[in-house]
């Protein structure tokens, strides 16, 4: 296996273009558990034209954005879609937060009517509501325990084969993936979307349950 035992490697998917509203705190509260238990962290910033093999990396991140760079990466993104995929269905972690989120899924409508193609791995989609952007606190209830962060988002994302895909919260407080239906995120194997900034993990029950799951995953190739 490529990994070194006691080191994480993580690759930050653009991060340079995708870092809204503190998302490169999640990088750094990974990276101070990690190192709470003996082990050392490299981040690589996955930019435009680089090239990526996703089982290089213990762990993918993929931050949120403005519509326009969103649409930016989502053209560089497609050079990877084979890799993400086999990536994501072999269960090895990766959260998408916000735009990153968005781009897991089939298509983002933005507000000038404008279709991002996704990758298209995860069948959901996003549409651009103008008129009502979704900011403020959030609170909801996951799997692993609730959860409090902050949104700030005009997609609504809709899932299009509820079979396949969990979501990641119910909404106690605030939006979550749109205005209709109370959810908040997603969950497909070990890929977490999240529409949570904050960031979403200094909530310590997600960022454990993400630790654990990196330690087991280096467990099974080591
Ligand atoms: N541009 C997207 C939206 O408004 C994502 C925003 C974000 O990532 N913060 O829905």
């Amino acid at each position: 296996m490529t990994n070194e035992v006691n080191n994480i490697k993580i690759a930050y998917l653009y991060e340079d273009l995708m870092n809204t509203y503190g998302d490169s705190g999640d990088i750094k509260i990974l990276d101070y558990l990690f190192k709470q238990k003996g082990f050392t962290t490299t981040v690589d910033n996955i930019s435009l034209d680089d090239e990526l093999n996703a089982f290089d990396y213990d762990f993918l991140f993929f931050g949120g954005g403005q519509d326009f760079e969103q649409s930016v990466v989502a053209v560089d993104l497609q050079r990877h879609k084979k890799t993400l995929t086999e990536y994501i269905e072999a269960d090895h972690p990766m959260l998408g937060i916000c735009g990153g989120y968005q781009l897991l899924g089939e298509y983002y409508l933005t507000s000038g009517g404008e279709k991002i193609q996704g990758l298209d791995i995860l069948p959901f989609h996003t549409i651009f509501k103008a008129d009502s952007r979704m900011i403020g606190d959030t609170k909801y209830e996951t799997k692993w325990g609730t959860v409090v962060a902050f949104e700030n988002h005009s997609g609504r994302t809709y899932f299009d084969d509820k079979d396949k895909l969990d979501y990641f919260g119910k909404m106690i407080e605030g939006y979550g993936n749109n205005p209709d239906e109370g959810h908040e995120g997603m969950v497909y194997k070990s890929t977490i979307g999240s529409y949570s900034h904050g960031p979403l993990l200094k909530n310590l029950n997600v960022a454990n349950a993400i630790v654990d799951k990196i330690l087991a995953n280096k467990k099974v190739q080591a």
